[in-house]
């Protein structure tokens, strides 16, 4: 009835579970805030009897879940992936908070753009792969001391600020704005622009001997602070492309002077 639109688009997506309560808790806690799209990554144990029972009446969500075996499956197809972690760490990513990650996660999807939050394990959350993964990190600002929040609590405040800002949208007048955007680039598609931003450093000499993890890792946070669209994906990879080629003739003709 007053299912606010875009949240079918919002994926939550729940790594590694170990406690099936805490999934049944997360669709229950999505359910309330008009979110329902849930995805399990591999967990522990499920299906099982304490999900369905802490679900009470978001069956429904539980039924519809996906269940993949691994992050890069669950988000390969979204416009923005955005990390939920307990801990305000040395992570080489953009750190938001929750209502900063809920405003940026309605601002990249749309209709064929599903965007993705990701909650870590009961035990050790989401490892460093994992966060590889995101575009993002948001850290619910809680007790410095005692800053891990159930996981399932931990989806109700996002789910929580999701749907204050879809709120917040609703009642907003349409249109004017900047009318037909162009789609944002997908996962997948970002993946395959830094996989050959990486080989062109390589072609061009750019580390000169160092280890190339750290600039890439930078250019990579630089790049997904963006938002890119799909053209602009197209235009950076043109520009790699004429670069590489660049190199590959100074290579040759460098070749010929020796
Ligand atoms: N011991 C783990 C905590 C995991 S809690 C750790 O230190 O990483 C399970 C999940 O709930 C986390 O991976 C994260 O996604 C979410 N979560 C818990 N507390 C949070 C907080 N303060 N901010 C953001 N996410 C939180």
């Amino acid at each position: 009835m007053n299912t606010v639109q875009p949240g079918g688009e919002v994926r939550i997506v729940l790594v590694g579970t170990q406690h099936p309560g805490n999934i049944g808790s997360a669709a229950r806690a999505i359910k309330t805030m008009g979110l329902e799209r849930l995805v399990l990554v591999a967990p522990e144990r499920y299906p099982h009897a304490d999900a369905s029972a802490m679900a009470a009446g978001a069956d429904d969500v539980l039924a519809d879940a996906a269940i993949v075996g691994s992050l890069a499956e669950a988000v390969a197809d979204c416009a923005l992936v955005i990390g939920c972690t307990a801990r305000s760490r040395r992570i080489q990513l953009e750190e938001l908070s929750p209502r900063a990650g809920a405003a940026r996660l309605l601002d990249a999807v749309g209709p064929g753009a599903p965007v993705a939050l990701v909650f870590g394990r009961e035990r050790t959350g989401l490892d460093n792969d994992e966060l590889q993964l995101c575009h993002a990190a948001v850290h619910i600002p809680a007790n410095p001391g005692y800053s891990s929040l159930n996981l399932a609590a931990a989806v109700q405040v996002l789910a929580y600020e999701l749907r204050v800002a879809l709120l917040e949208r609703a009642a907003l007048p349409t249109g004017g704005g900047d009318g037909h955007r162009e789609p944002l680039a997908s996962h997948a598609q970002l993946e395959g622009f830094f996989a050959q931003l990486g080989d062109t450093l390589d072609d061009i000499d750019f580390h000169k001997g160092r280890a190339p993890e750290s600039a890439l890792r930078k250019l990579r946070r630089i790049f997904l602070r963006c938002g890119l669209d799909e053209r602009e994906v197209r235009l950076l990879r043109g520009v790699l492309a004429d670069a590489q080629r660049m190199a590959r003739l100074a290579g040759a003709s460098g070749g010929e002077r020796r």
